[in-house]
């Protein structure tokens, strides 16, 4: 934002909207409520967390500045079901450590608990973006592309428009183009990053808005794997909401969402937040947007070795909107010629691949993941279990085997359990 007043800077804005995951996120500011079993944790995911709990601070201010309005709720209650796979069961105890167990929640389910998380708030992207576009397209420092930007040549400062065929160059370069990051810099060597298809549906019942607590995020812990759970966000006073989300992993940018998804999705209303009567009368639209993810599912964060005026900021997944206050003020030092936050050199964008554990524990986890992905929807029976996860834990050898190859990784190099799923 602070760029975007400045008048002190020219700034072309390149992009096209197409699946921006900003504008079609949830929008909550989410930090505990995304903790999942801290077995996994390592030093990057406690410096993810950090940057959450301080970036939530943050948001507080910026909202203040730009219109209070835009929260949309100031708590959130997370739930657990009475027949939750492991993996939700493991989230849900982690993130049961910061908030309280409540009794009395209104048209509360049978055997769910509830746990509230007073600090947890949600903002709505709509509105959100709406502010931050009348602001910018006020500043005559800055210039609109509507078009693709590439980068031949990572020595040069160039940037090549695509549809519009023209060339710009600028002292300073931001990749901030999310899920085609990498895409953007192909001829050079960096840390892929891919399409994260999110698909949430937009929804709108005053019957639902008066059934369930006011003001109130409705979410679940982690389901499985890159699959987020079930959140309800509500949107305005209306009864508007954002029901979401699902997420599998594409190599294609215009990947669209899946059917199981929006089913999925409307189970999960109708039985653990609501009822057939008000789901019935709900109208509904699609939402897509593709999260960053990166290979080794960290961020990719800050300029190459080789020329530190190309800054690519991209890979943070589930979190992106959640930090980026945080994420912005680091951009804005180095436009400003400042010493950026060493810190953050871990997640520089030609870094080495970070290793998920060891091979044997990131294909258990792969294994776990997936199971209970399948034991969620329904896709498995019980006796077929044990024969499946035989198959599964072969299936993940083959493709470590594959992986390890084709990006020459070292013999126990343990890949992200949501990236094997990709290949
Ligand atoms: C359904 C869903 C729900 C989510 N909910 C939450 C949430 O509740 N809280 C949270 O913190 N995070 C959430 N996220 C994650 C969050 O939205 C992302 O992490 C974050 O928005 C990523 O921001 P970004 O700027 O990296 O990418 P984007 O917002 O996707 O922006 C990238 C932009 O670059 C453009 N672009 C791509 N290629 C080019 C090119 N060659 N040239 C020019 N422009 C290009 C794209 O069109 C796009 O507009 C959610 C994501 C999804 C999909």
């Amino acid at each position: 934002m602070k760029i975007l007043e400045s008048s002190n800077y020219k700034i072309a804005l390149v992009g096209n909207n197409l699946n921006n995951a900003s504008r079609a996120s949830g929008a909550m500011i989410a930090v505990h409520g995304e903790l999942e079993d801290s077995k996994l944790y390592d030093y990057h995911d406690e410096l993810l967390l950090n940057l959450s709990e301080n970036a939530s601070l943050e948001w507080r201010k910026i909202i203040k500045k730009i219109d209070n309005n835009i929260i949309t709720a100031k708590k959130t209650f997370v739930y657990l079901k009475n027949n939750a796979n492991n993996l939700e069961k493991k989230c849900f105890k982690v993130i049961s450590k910061y908030g309280k167990f409540l009794k009395n929640v209104k048209n509360s389910k049978i055997n769910t608990q509830y746990l509230v998380l007073n600090k947890e708030f949600a903002i709505s992207s709509k509105s959100l973006f709406k502010k931050i576009d009348a602001i910018i397209s006020k500043n005559k420092n800055i210039m609109f592309f509507n078009d693709q930007a590439n980068i031949n040549n990572v020595y040069s400062n160039k940037v090549t428009l695509k549809n519009s065929n023209k060339i710009i160059s600028s002292n300073k370069i931001l990749i901030a183009a999310g899920s085609n990051s990498s895409n953007i810099i192909r001829k050079y060597k960096m840390v892929p990053v891919y399409h994260g298809v999110g698909t949430a549906l937009e929804i709108k019942s005053e019957e639902l808005y008066n059934f369930i607590n006011k003001d109130t995020v409705y979410r679940t812990a982690n389901r499985g794997g890159s699959f987020c759970g079930v959140h309800l966000v509500p949107r305005d006073k209306l009864g508007s909401f954002y029901l979401g989300a699902g997420n599998y992993l594409s190599n294609n940018y215009n990947a669209i969402g899946r059917m199981a998804t929006v089913k999925y999705l409307i189970d999960a209303l109708t039985k653990e937040i609501s009822n057939e009567e008000i789901v019935h009368k709900t109208m509904m639209k699609m939402v897509y947007g593709n999260r960053p993810i990166s290979f080794d599912n960290k961020p990719v964060f800050g300029t190459f070795d080789k020329n530190k005026k190309i800054f690519v900021a991209s890979g943070f997944n589930r979190v992106g909107l959640t930090v980026s206050p945080i994420i912005t003020e680091e951009i804005l030092k180095w436009i400003g010629d400042k010493h950026t936050d060493s810190v953050y050199d871990i997640w520089k964008p030609n870094r080495e691949f970070i290793s998920f554990k060891d091979k044997d524990y990131a294909i258990k986890m792969y294994v776990d993941f997936y199971l209970s992905n399948l034991i969620e929807h329904k896709l498995v029976r019980k006796k077929d279990l044990k024969d499946i996860k035989i198959k599964l834990t072969k299936d993940a050898e083959e493709k470590h085997k594959i992986v390890q190859k084709k990006y020459k990784l070292k013999n126990d190099f343990g890949i992200s359990p949501e990236i094997l799923s990709l290949f």
